[in-house]
């Protein structure tokens, strides 16, 4: 971030101004309604009221989520933000940190060996040319017992949704079955 022009349209002046929409800047502290600009930007002087500040904040929040690769703090932020959600609408433990999640991810899915790759935008759930499947997921091994560091695996999508239907035993039985049946059937399953 650049101060240059920041501090040449606030310099000597004892009255600051958002140096984007030039209101008046008053200090506002934690926990008090009154003021239009977060003390801690103010001591650092960027001069920018909240509304400005958090529209730019949100801007940069997007451009981090478009550009944000496998592993990468953003990509881990966002699971670690998704999990806290899940444990709270759940009401399930959530203790996890960011590296707790560093520490586990890797490239591909442990279970099916493909390459982690995060979605694409604009690309909606089970669309065609969607590769949801290969996204990287927070499991908890026993669903109950939330999101600790000891509970959490990270595997594939497809990986943790073929899971989540079922026990290991129902899934074994599913694919013996089908691999024995396109076996006879001379099908090619790949
Ligand atoms: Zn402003």
């Amino acid at each position: 971030m650049k101060h240059t022009k920041v501090r040449k349209i606030n310099s000597g002046n004892e009255q600051k101004i958002c140096t984007v929409c030039s209101i008046p800047l008053e200090i506002k502290e934690v926990g008090s309604s009154k003021g239009n600009c977060y003390r801690t930007n103010y001591n650092n002087q960027i001069y920018q009221c909240n509304t400005c500040n958090n529209k730019k904040k949100r801007i940069c929040l997007a451009n981090r989520r478009k550009t944000k690769t496998v592993g990468d703090s953003q990509h881990l932020r966002d699971m670690l933000e998704g999990a806290r959600q899940r444990a709270k609408k759940n009401n399930i433990p959530y203790t996890l940190k960011i590296k707790d999640l560093r520490d586990i991810i890797t490239e591909s899915c442990p279970i099916l060996g493909i390459k982690f790759e995060l979605n694409k935008k604009n690309l909606k759930w089970n669309k065609k040319g969607n590769d949801w499947r290969t996204s990287p997921s927070l499991d908890r091994i026993v669903p109950d017992k939330g999101y600790t560091k000891d509970n959490i695996i990270i595997v594939s999508l497809m990986a943790n949704s073929i899971k989540n239907q079922a026990t290991p035993d129902q899934i074994q039985k599913v694919a013996t079955f089908y691999k024995k049946l396109y076996k006879e059937k001379g099908i090619n399953y790949g």
